[in-house]
């Protein structure tokens, strides 16, 4: 799973968890973006925002905050992590990129996008106030992808070239509305783990 992460939230955290429980994961791990080249620079330096998911991961046995981005100088592309992933693990492990339903309708703007099939599998969760799903809404590139490599809940998935997409528990949080709150010092309490919210007045972030 990978993000900016500026700031982990819970809306992270429990997408990985439900799809970790469905998809039956031994780990996940969250990989923060050193320098996305979706996006302006966040506005956290990296180090804070992996240490941000490091204490958001530390107590679940199976979340991994992975620094491997964040160590790259240049930009980082999925396709490149999932490739070094994909080496370590060797051919026939499933391996899933998880993604909230924006990130996904996202996807034919990443770099070598169509590669990516040929690397992991993809879990999608639906995301409040992302635009809908259907195939009209989805650029038509992705919809052929969809229409070609979606399987059911449940269904049985190889290493590779899947796509799921799946419900979760609705959670409106965005790292957006977060450093908003933030900003202007109201509560973010209860929208993500105390351990990070303690780190961010402790560093003194997004004030
Ligand atoms: P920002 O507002 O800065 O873009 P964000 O909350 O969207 O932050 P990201 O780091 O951009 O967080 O997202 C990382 C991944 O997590 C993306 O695939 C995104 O779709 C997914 N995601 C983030 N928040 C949620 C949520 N509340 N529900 C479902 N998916 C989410
Ligand atoms: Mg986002």
């Amino acid at each position: 799973m990978g993000g900016t992460f500026d700031p982990v939230h819970y809306g992270h955290l429990r997408l990985a968890e439900e799809m970790a429980e469905c998809l039956d994961l031994a780990r996940v791990l969250f990989i923060p973006a050193g320098q996305p080249p979706h996006r302006g620079a966040p506005r956290t330096a990296a180090e804070h925002r992996l240490e941000m998911v490091r204490r958001a991961v530390a107590g679940n046995p199976r979340f991994v905050a992975d620094a491997r981005e964040v160590e790259r100088a240049a930009p980082s592309y999925t396709v490149d992590t999932l490739t070094a992933l994909r080496a370590e693990l060797g051919p026939e492990r499933p391996l899933w990129l998880l993604l909230g339903a924006d990130a996904f309708l996202g996807l034919p703007d990443w770099h070598r996008w169509r590669q990516l099939f040929e690397l992991a599998n993809i879990v999608v969760a639906d995301r409040p106030g992302s635009p809908a799903q259907h195939a009209g809404a989805m650029p038509e590139a992705l919809g052929r992808e969809v229409a070609q490599r979606e399987i059911a809940d449940g269904a049985a998935a190889g290493p590779a070239g899947a796509i799921l997409r799946r419900r979760m528990t609705p959670l409106d949080i965005s790292a957006t509305a977060l450093r908003g709150i933030l900003a202007r010092r109201g509560s973010a309490r209860y929208l993500l783990p105390d351990a990070v919210l303690d780190y961010i007045h402790g560093q003194k972030l997004y004030t």
